[in-house]
C-alpha cells in the first residue's frame, strides 16, 4: 500500500506522518529544491499543538513554541491598553497551549523528523492519471511516480484541485498587504510573554515570542493589489503608513531587517465541497486556502492530516488494507473535513474583514468593545474555534 504525497509542506508532512501510522508507505515529492516559506513564523493554537503531538512531533513544538501566555491589544495611535488578559484560561478550557513557532524552523524540522534524504526534491507535478487501481504523478522532469492512491497537499496554487472539484479556483484577493518577519526580543516594544495588537485605522500591528528571544511580528494595512513596494522600500513604506502611531510601533520598524521582511498580498479561495476525487484526496491550503487571519490554515492542514489518518484506521479495520479500504478512508475523509474546513475560512474572512475595515463603523464597534473586553469574549471565540478540531 503506497501513498503519493504531493508537497512537502506542513500538510504533505503531517500527512506522511499519519499515513505512517497506519503502516502506509508514503513517497513524498515536492517541487522546489529547497523550501523557502512565505513567512517568518505562524501561532500553532492548541488545537494544532494537538494535532503535532498525535502525529509524534510534539517535541519540535516543545522546541520552537514561544511563550504565549497573555494577550493585549493597544491603541495604536495612543498606545494604551484597550484590553490585557491571561491566556491561562483557554489552556485550562482545552487542554493545550497555543505555540508561536518560527516557519523555517517548524519546516525543516518536519522535513528532517521524516527524513531529508527521504524526500523527492525538484518533482513539480504537472498531471495526474487515476485508474481503479491506482494513481500516476507526472512531473516537470519528465519523469513519473505510481501509488495506490495521492495526497495532493501541494499548497494554494495546487496543480491537482483542478482535476479533484472539476474547475479552476480563483484566489480572492483580502484587500491588504501583510508584512513579517522576525527580531530579536525587545520589551520596550511588548512583552517577551504576551501577544500584542496595536490597532487603528482599519491597520494592524502584532507581535509574539517564538523561542529562541525572537519575537515574529507583522503588520496590516488595507491597499489595492499591485502596487509596486518590495524589500528595498519596506521601512519607508511602513514608516509612512504608521506615521503618527505609537511609540513601540516605530521602534518596531526601526529595529526590522528589511532583507528579511516578507510581504505578502493576502488571499483565500472561496471554499468548496469536494475535496476527494476516488483515490486523490487534497489536503492543507490545496483543499482549503483561508486568510491568516485566525491564525488557522496550518492547523487546519495538521488536523486533516489527522482526520486522514483516522479514517485510514478505521476503514482497514473493516475492509482490510484493501483498494476499497482506500477509497471508503477517503471519502470519509472528505465527509469529516469538508464543514469545518468551509467554517474555519469563512469565519477568517468575516474576521479580516472586521480587522482591516472594510466597513469602518463595524471596525470602530470593534474598537470600541475591545476598551470594554475582560478577555471572556476573545477566549471563548478561540476556545470555540479549538475545539471544533478533531482532537477536542
Ligand atoms: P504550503 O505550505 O504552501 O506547502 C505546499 C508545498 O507544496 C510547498 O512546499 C510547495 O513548494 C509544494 N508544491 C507546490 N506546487 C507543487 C507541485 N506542482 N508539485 C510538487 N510540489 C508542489 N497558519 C496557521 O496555522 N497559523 C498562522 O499563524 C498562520 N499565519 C499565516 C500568515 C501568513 C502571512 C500566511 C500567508 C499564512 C499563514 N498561515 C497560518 C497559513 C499557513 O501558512 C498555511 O495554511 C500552511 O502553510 C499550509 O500548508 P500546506 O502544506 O498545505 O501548503
Amino acid at each position: 500500500m503506497k501513498a503519493l504525497i504531493i508537497g512537502a509542506g506542513i500538510g504533505g508532512m503531517s500527512a506522511a506522518a499519519a499515513l505512517k501510522q497506519q503502516g502506509i508507505e508514503c513517497d513524498i515529492f515536492e517541487a522546489v529544491k529547497e523550501i523557502k516559506p512565505v513567512g517568518a513564523a505562524l501561532s500553532i493554537w492548541s488545537n494544532g499543538v494537538k494535532c503535532m503531538n498525535h502525529l509524534g512531533m510534539g517535541s519540535i513544538i516543545d522546541e520552537l513554541g514561544g511563550p504565549m501566555h497573555n494577550m493585549a491589544y493597544h491603541d495604536g495611535i495612543t498606545g494604551s491598553v484597550m484590553t490585557q488578559f491571561s491566556l491561562a484560561p483557554l489552556v485550562d478550557a482545552v487542554g493545550e497551549r497555543p505555540c508561536p513557532v518560527s516557519r523555517a524552523d517548524l519546516q525543516s524540522q518536519m522535513v528532517d523528523w521524516w527524513g531529508r534524504d527521504k524526500i523527492q526534491f525538484g518533482k513539480r507535478i504537472e498531471k495526474v492519471e487515476q485508474s481503479d487501481i491506482g494513481v500516476t504523478a507526472y512531473f516537470t522532469d519528465g519523469s513519473s511516480a505510481t501509488g495506490d492512491f495521492m495526497i495532493a497537499a501541494d499548497g494554494t496554487h495546487s496543480a491537482v484541485r483542478a482535476d479533484v472539484i472539476g474547475y479552476q479556483t480563483e484566489r480572492r484577493y483580502a484587500d491588504y498587504v501583510n508584512w513579517n518577519g522576525l527580531v530579536e526580543i525587545d520589551e520596550s516594544i511588548a512583552p517577551a510573554d504576551q501577544w500584542t495588537t496595536f490597532v487603528g485605522e482599519g491597520k494592524r500591528v502584532s507581535i509574539m515570542p517564538i523561542a529562541a528571544g525572537r519575537f515574529y511580528f507583522f503588520f496590516d494595512v488595507p491597499l489595492p493589489k499591485g502596487l509596486a513596494e518590495d524589500r528595498s522600500t519596506v521601512v519607508a513604506d511602513l514608516t509612512g503608513y504608521f506615521t503618527g502611531w505609537a511609540e513601540p510601533v516605530q521602534k518596531l520598524i526601526a529595529a526590522i531587517n528589511p532583507e528579511t521582511t516578507n510581504r505578502i498580498e493576502i488571499h483565500d479561495i472561496e471554499p468548496f465541497d469536494t475535496l476527494v476525487k476516488g483515490n486523490i484526496a487534497l489536503l492543507g491550503d490545496a483543499a482549503h486556502s483561508t486568510t491568516p487571519d485566525i491564525g488557522q490554515g496550518g492547523c487546519s492542514a495538521l488536523e486533516d492530516a489527522v482526520v486522514l489518518g483516522q479514517c485510514f484506521a478505521d476503514q482497514f479495520k473493516e475492509k482490510g488494507k484493501t483498494v476499497s479500504g482506500v477509497l471508503a478512508a477517503l471519502k470519509q475523509y472528505e465527509e469529516e473535513r469538508r464543514f469545518r474546513v468551509k467554517d474555519l475560512v469563512l469565519k477568517a474572512r468575516k474576521r479580516c474583514d472586521v480587522t482591516h475595515g472594510k466597513d469602518m463603523q463595524e471596525t470602530q464597534a470593534w474598537y470600541d468593545e475591545l476598551r470594554h473586553e475582560t478577555g471572556e469574549n476573545i477566549i471563548a471565540g478561540l476556545r470555540a474555534t479549538i475545539v471544533s478540531g478533531p482532537l477536542a
